[in-house]
């Protein structure tokens, strides 16, 4: 009796200007028995390596033996910005869009970015659900988005099992912020158009490798394997009877509170990730380094959950502070 196979091919992206080609591996998992096929990738924005971190750990942990269906997994999905840290390519490699995540389902005779994406988006539309594995900065509560009203998607984001579910609006119910950021090209929201059911785990920081983090999004893979059927039921993630286990699920509002004013900014020491917050509740203070006055003491915009919060900080005009979400009774589970 076989045990399922693996195969890791090499794929060409896109051509460079130098001639050089942009390539990436692509792991393909075929079970024994037959089942779904399963899109997972990380790293669209390169310095976000928990997610990839976590398909080196999904390749160790996956029992291809129990597997029923097919994996197809892309640890780094954009090494042009993998290999810079960064969330961005520069504009001389794209100048039509700077963030792979704004471009999908790609373009074959596009800019970059767009070839890049459509090249996976061959794997992807062959798919039964997608999962993008992306992680936030600088301080961030481990959540996953899905788009608000889509029931497969959410029951994928329920199986991955994060404390905090975050529902974003799209299309005709999201706000006019929602457009202007060009959001209708990302992944999830253009797989999840498609029929595909879609999800976006946020692991924690970007730039380092968080240890819980990382296992964490391995065990929600193999929950999401088990939700889809693909992996027997001791794989998902268990979650108690009692109300107070249950995911809190709120909104994905997009805005944020950002600094006003450049400086040193200090944190609340009393707030945690997490935890719920009233509107007008102090988030910190901002200082004039030099002279140590006060310059700014910002406050949350509203009240929800508090799942972005910057560290102890150089701060300029504009950066981003915190991100409350709305808690969202009526999405709340039974
Ligand atoms: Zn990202």
């Amino acid at each position: 009796m076989s045990d399922g196979t693996h195969v890791a091919e090499q794929v060409t992206l896109a051509r460079l200007p130098s001639g050089v080609e942009l390539t990436t591996t692509v792991h393909t998992y075929r079970g024994e028995g037959s089942g779904p096929t399963l899109y997972v990738q990380a790293a669209q924005h390169g310095r976000e390596i928990n997610g990839t971190a976590v398909l080196r750990r999904f390749h160790d942990r996956l029992p291809l033996e129990s597997l029923s269906g097919t994996v197809v997994a892309v640890p780094v999905a954009n090494p042009l910005t993998f290999d810079r840290v960064s969330y961005t390519a520069p504009h001389s490699i794209d100048s039509v869009n700077d963030n792979m995540n704004r471009v999908w389902p790609g373009d074959e005779s596009g800019s970059l970015h767009q070839r890049m994406a459509a090249r996976l988006w061959e794997y992807i539309e062959n798919a039964d659900a997608v999962v993008d594995l992306h992680t936030g900065s600088p301080d961030m509560l481990p959540h996953v988005v899905y788009l608000e009203a889509d029931e497969p998607s959410a029951a994928l984001a329920r199986a991955f099992g994060t404390d905090l579910l975050l529902a974003e609006e799209a299309a005709e119910d999201a706000p006019e912020e929602w457009h202007r950021r060009g959001f209708a090209g990302k992944l999830r929201v253009a797989a999840t158009q498609e029929g595909i059911p879609s999800i976006t785990p946020e692991l924690a920081h970007s730039r380092q490798i968080i240890e819980d983090v990382v296992e964490y999004g391995v065990e929600g893979l193999l929950s999401v394997l088990s939700h889809l059927e693909m992996l027997p039921q001791e794989y998902a993630r268990e979650r108690g009877p009692d109300r107070d286990d249950a995911p809190v699920i709120a909104r994905n509002h997009l805005g944020q509170v950002t600094a006003d004013e450049s400086g040193l900014f200090r944190p609340n020491p009393d707030l945690e990730l997490g935890q719920s917050v009233s509107k007008g509740i102090s988030l910190g203070t901002i200082y004039q380094p030099t002279t140590y006055d006060v310059l700014e003491r910002p406050v949350t915009d509203r009240e929800g959950i508090l799942y972005t919060l910057t560290r102890e900080a150089t701060v300029t005009a504009g950066s981003k502070l915190a991100s409350v979400a709305i808690r969202d009774e009526e999405l709340g589970l039974e």
